[in-house]
Order: C-alpha cells, then sequence, then structure tokens
C-alpha cells in the first residue's frame, strides 16, 4: 500500500508547482485546435458546394429564413426531428435560446396569457450544477432561477412536478439532456417521458431542451435519448418543447449552424419573430456543411475522430484524480460517456478555495459556483472540469494541480 501524503508532502508539491511559473486555462470547453483541424475540409468544401441549392437558390442572396432544406434535412435525420419543424440559424445556439426566451418575456409563447415579463416574478427551473451561460441569460432577462437537483438519471422529476403544479409563474426549465454540462448525466426514458407528461399550472409552460452534446459520444455505445418532442405530442402537450443543437463542437464553434425545433405551431412562432429579425441565414455555410458531412455515416465517422482525440483527456484527468485523490473521501467525480466536462465534487465548503489555490499556482479553472443559478453552490463543493482543450502533458500538471490544491484545502479545512 503506498503511504498516504501528509499535509507537510502536499505542501510541498503545491509550492513545487506553484514554482514551475505555469499558465494552463482550463476555464471553458473548447475543442482543441487538432479537432479543429478535423474541419479543415469545410473550408475547401466550399469550392466544391458552389452556391446552388439542390433547388437551384442562389447561397449566396438573401432569403430562406428557416435554412437550406437540404440542411434541414440533414439535422432533421441526425436528430430524427421532421426538416419542416427545423429552423437553422448562423453560429451559437446560445443565441436562439436568448432569442426564445428574451421573446417570450416580451411578447409570451403560443398559450401566454400574457408576456412572461409582465408576470410579478416569472421562474426558470434550473437544473444544476448545470450551464452557467443559461443562467447567465436566464438572469439577464430577469427570470427568476430556481435550482433543481440532478443526478445520473436527470433532474429531480418530483421536485419539479411539485414546483409546476402549485406555482403558474414558474414558466419553463432548462434542460441539457445529453451528456450534460457539466455532469454527463443523460437523461433516462422515465425522466424524458414526465417532463413531457406532468401538469403544469402555467398554461405556457416550456422546456428548453438544449441538446448541445447530440453526437459527441465518447464512447461507441451511445446511450438513446428519448425524443422530447414526440413525448411532448403522445402527452397531449405538443408546443411544450424547444430542442436546440449546433455544430459548434463537431465542425467549428466559431463558424458552424445553429438549429431550433418544436411543434409545427411552435416554429410558426420562431419564424414570425425570426422573419423581423433577419432576411435570411448564412446558406453557403449550411452548403458546405451538408457537402462536408454530407449524411449520419458520415457525420459518425466524423464524431468517432473527435472521440480519439479527447477520450484519453478525459481518461487522463480520470487516472490522475484516482491516483492523488482515490479512496481518500475528499471528492467525487463524474466518469462521463461524452460531452465536454467532469464534473467534481470536494466536501462540502472547499470549492471555491481549491479554485483559488489552483489558480495562485497558474491553472485557471471555471470559478467555482459558476455551475450553479447566481454563481451560489449552496454547498460550495463542484468544480467543472473542461479536458479537451490542453494538450495532454498540460491536462496531467494542471489536473496534478487542482488535485493537490483540493487535497491541501481539505486538511486545512480538517475533513482529512
Ligand atoms: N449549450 C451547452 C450545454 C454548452 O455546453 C454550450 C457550450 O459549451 C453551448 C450550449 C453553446 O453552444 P453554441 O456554440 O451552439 O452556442
Amino acid at each position: 500500500m503506498p503511504q498516504e501524503p501528509t499535509a507537510a508532502a502536499v505542501k510541498e508539491r503545491y509550492q513545487a508547482a506553484c514554482d514551475l511559473g505555469l499558465d494552463l486555462d482550463m476555464t471553458r470547453g473548447k475543442p482543441c485546435a487538432e479537432q479543429l483541424d478535423l474541419s479543415h475540409d469545410l473550408l475547401a468544401a466550399s469550392e466544391g458546394a458552389g452556391y446552388l441549392s439542390q433547388a437551384g437558390a442562389d447561397c449566396r442572396n438573401y432569403g430562406i429564413l428557416e435554412g437550406l432544406p437540404e440542411a434541414r434535412e440533414l439535422f432533421g435525420g441526425l436528430l430524427g426531428i421532421p426538416p419542416t419543424q427545423i429552423l437553422l440559424g448562423d453560429n451559437a445556439s446560445l443565441s436562439l435560446m436568448y432569442d426564445v426566451l428574451s421573446e417570450a418575456v416580451r411578447q409570451g409563447v403560443p398559450g401566454s396569457p400574457r408576456p412572461w415579463g409582465e408576470e410579478s416574478r416569472p421562474k426558470i427551473l434550473c437544473p444544476a450544477p448545470g450551464y452557467d451561460r443559461h443562467f447567465t441569460v436566464c438572469e439577464f432577462l430577469g427570470l427568476e432561477m430556481i435550482p433543481i437537483e440532478i443526478d445520473e438519471n436527470g433532474p429531480d422529476t418530483a421536485a419539479i412536478a411539485r414546483l409546476v403544479a402549485s406555482d403558474p409563474t414558474v414558466k419553463g426549465i432548462f434542460c441539457v439532456p445529453r451528456y450534460s454540462n457539466p455532469t454527463g448525466a443523460t437523461y433516462s426514458d422515465e425522466v424524458v417521458t414526465q417532463l413531457a407528461a406532468m401538469e403544469t399550472t402555467a398554461p405556457d409552460f416550456r422546456i428548453l431542451w438544449d441538446d448541445a452534446y447530440a453526437f459527441h459520444h465518447l464512447y461507441p455505445d451511445p446511450q438513446p435519448l428519448r425524443s422530447i418532442l414526440d413525448e411532448c405530442a403522445r402527452a397531449g402537450h405538443p408546443d411544450r418543447a424547444f430542442v436546440f443543437a449546433s455544430t459548434s463542437k463537431v465542425t467549428f464553434p466559431g463558424a458552424g449552424i445553429s438549429m431550433v425545433a418544436s411543434s409545427v405551431s411552435g416554429f410558426e412562432w420562431l419564424s414570425e419573430f425570426r422573419s423581423k429579425k433577419t432576411i435570411g441565414p448564412d446558406k453557403l455555410n449550411q452548403l458546405r456543411h451538408v457537402r462536408f458531412l454530407r449524411d449520419g455515416v458520415g457525420l459518425e465517422a466524423h464524431m468517432a475522430r473527435h472521440a480519439e482525440i479527447i477520450r484519453p483527456k478525459f481518461e487522463l484527468v480520470d487516472q490522475v484524480l484516482c491516483e492523488e485523490l482515490g479512496n481518500r473521501g475528499v471528492a467525487s467525480w463524474s466518469q462521463p460517456r461524452g460531452g465536454y466536462f467532469i464534473s467534481l465534487d470536494t466536501a462540502q465548503g472547499c470549492a471555491k478555495e481549491a479554485v483559488a489555490k489552483a489558480a495562485a499556482a497558474g491553472v485557471k479553472l471555471t470559478p467555482a459556483g459558476a455551475t450553479f443559478p447566481y454563481g451560489k453552490d449552496p454547498l460550495d463543493r463542484n468544480i467543472r472540469i473542461a479536458p479537451t482543450f490542453p494538450t495532454l502533458p498540460e491536462l496531467r500538471q494542471a489536473t496534478e494541480v487542482l488535485a493537490l490544491s483540493i487535497l491541501l484545502v481539505s486538511f486545512e479545512k480538517g475533513v482529512l
């Protein structure tokens, strides 16, 4: 049995790490350059793709608000959604989420008795730990956030059902149903069905279904996700869900395609306000994406190449955490099967200081608390690790520094 390190030994190693003058940034889940290079041919595809759509439309010009039919067809097939219910945007599905919520606040969604912004305190349920940018959008738009616990099957549906059944100002829920940011959880069939079927006092309750990691499997045995649109239709709430996805981490975050889908009437509502905002999306980019990705087989092969690059990074983080923290009772962490993050929980009250100590040693992480609404982790224990961007040697160093920081804080707080 290796000897458990003492506080003095951990301090010494931490000090030695500080002396290295590291400057590592693991704050955001970004693809690394090698991943971006996988889509380099997308740029070359511009040439071959030309500028005429299959139907002969000149993609250089204005128009085709909802997106090119062949691109909607491609993503419809990939997501199991009728193409006619998919609207394509430019890069950043986050901006489509922002648009949907800001329109809900300004004018309401179909079935709203009044705009959400005219409710005394409109509320959104936020499974947490969750995606910080969802929380930023809600806060910015004046939507009060209620955190909901999440486990490996998804959010606590009993707590959600209680809240939506008793309060008509609870207007929606933000979900990352597949390889959730940051826990990696994929919602179980039961959770999906319950979310679709539950009775809500708000007649205009909406599920914002952010399927950002729809294609982002690390292993070749992806866990299927039940279709929220189908479940909502089956439960008699056909308009309840808006589904979002993008190619940000398929091709380029800075030059991908985003999409939003809903029921037939939800799609009409989306198209109506979008027609005020733009005269049409970047169809040349859609054209080259269709040419580059081709079909489900093409996309799967492409995503397998991403997985080959990033799976060793996830596994390295897990290995280092096991070596440094395993069986010590100071932290637990997720072992995701896809997505972009590892979620780590320290002992209660240790995360902020651990992140600060890592920063002092030159390793920047997402601020502790950021994974909760208003930046407030009530137990101060969640840390989001984003392993994709650094190189393997950098990642090893950064994870060791994080682990040493957690050990140090655990000693200081008497957890160890
Ligand atoms: N949704 C989730 C859950 C994410 O983790 C991210 C990026 O990290 C996004 C959305 C951003 O997507 P997009 O680049 O399409 O705006």
